[in-house]
């Protein structure tokens, strides 16, 4: 058994890049960039006027100003601004020559139909300044950044249509079990529904991967074994297994393993849940044998297969943690493993575990704003004590 941040290290030590690829900006969502994007343009690329309203000199704003021309967005102006004057102009069109304020449609009220007179006391300048966002030749985003829609609003604004991405890596999903059958049929009294395999699918898509569902394989080792080699010979960048990889007369996952001339970097971490995780290597292929636990192979998912996914796709995935006081105390009876616990965030933002009866409870997960982590030789966490909450 290692310690979890050993077999962190190990497994993301292994990371390889996944390459890159130009693609569409409408189909860059989640992607990663393996680009730093600089502007082509100052942001805004002129003056620009933050209202609905009269462009104008300030100094002359308690006389009536004559009206020379209507500025629409998009219009370039023709005429400058002399004394007395001013042009309608509506929001970010571009500031005309002379002018050095513009006032607000509402602050104003019209003479005649060819003047205006402004009605309030203070005045406020009202333009976005030329370059004032960011300038031309910037960074305006970074490689490695995870695409999103804020991000693909900066592409289009510097003109990155076709942004270079990392490759979408290959997952392939392989949950085992002679008790599984799919959601749609009913179960037996003896089985139970395969929930794993869509977990996991999910997950792997939600970071823009490519999950590649292989099917269920039986507790037989030929049936491993087929599932594996086809898994392998697809060319799946990552295998993930579920279930089989405990002490159980039937659980031959990491004897296949071995078989296939996959070389077995760890099979148990100190950690609960997942303490059974297999973690092996063949060329440039990793595999994972998971435990089958839901709750065991989501955690072991977000803990050591997402951030390994996002690393070869060149993001360096980091967690969000927030630190927060613990709502009541929490107690377990023992510390020789780093344990997980799905939490909550209550309304007077503490921490509160949820109901959890173990790795099997992945309904406990449905209502969790995150993990804490309990190290080991701890086995309590005092009210009111500051925990991490990692957010999943
Ligand atoms: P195992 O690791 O194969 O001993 O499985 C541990 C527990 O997880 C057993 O109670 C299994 O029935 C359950 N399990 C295994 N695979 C799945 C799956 N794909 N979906 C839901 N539960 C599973
Ligand atoms: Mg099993």
């Amino acid at each position: 058994m290692i310690l979890f941040e050993k077999a962190y290290n190990i497994v993301m030590d292994s990371a390889f890049f996944s390459g890159s690829e130009h693609i569409d900006i409408i189909n860059s969502l989640n992607r990663v960039l393996a680009q730093d994007i600089l502007s082509d343009m100052d942001m805004p690329p002129f003056d620009k006027s933050a209202v609905d309203g009269y462009a104008c000199r300030k100094e002359d704003l308690n006389n009536e100003l004559e009206i020379i021309e209507i500025i629409s967005a998009g219009k370039a102006p023709e005429k400058t601004i002399l004394k007395n004057q001013c042009s309608k102009i509506m929001t970010g069109a571009m500031m005309p020559k002379g002018a050095d304020s513009a006032i607000m449609i509402e602050d104003t009220e019209i003479i005649d139909n060819k003047k205006i007179k402004y009605l309030k006391d203070k005045v406020k300048v009202n333009i976005c300044y030329k370059g004032e966002d960011f300038k031309s030749g910037v960074i305006v985003l970074k490689k490695g950044t995870v695409i999103k829609p804020q991000h693909i609003a900066v592409l289009a604004s510097v003109g990155c249509a076709r942004p270079l991405v990392s490759k979408k890596i290959k997952v392939a999903i392989i949950p085992t079990g002679d008790e599984l059958v799919e959601p749609k049929e009913k179960p037996t009294i003896s089985q139970i529904r395969n929930s794993n395999a869509y977990l996991l699918l999910s997950n792997v898509e939600k970071i823009s991967a490519i999950p590649n569902y292989v099917g269920i394989a039986k507790d037989s080792k030929e049936s491993i074994f087929k599932m594996i080699s086809k898994a392998l010979s697809d060319n799946n960048d990552i295998i993930l297994l579920t279930g089989g990889v405990s002490m159980g007369d039937y659980d031959y996952v990491p004897e296949i393993m071995k078989k296939l001339n996959i070389k077995i970097l760890f099979d148990s971490i100190a950690t609960q849940p997942g303490r059974p995780t297999v973690f092996g290597v063949r060329e440039n292929q990793f595999i994972f044998g998971l435990p089958g636990n839901p709750v065991s192979s989501f955690v072991q998912f977000e803990l050591l297969v997402k951030p390994l996914i996002y690393k070869m796709m060149g993001h360096n995935y980091k967690p969000l943690n927030i630190k927060l006081p613990m709502g009541i105390e929490y107690n377990r009876k023992r510390s020789t493993r780093k344990s997980w616990l799905p939490v909550y965030i209550n309304e007077q933002g503490r921490i509160i575990p949820l109901d959890y009866h173990g790795s099997a409870h992945i309904n406990a997960f449905t209502s969790a704003d995150g993990l804490i982590s309990i190290p080991i030789g701890e086995t309590t966490l005092k009210k009111g004590e500051i925990v991490n909450v990692r957010q999943i």
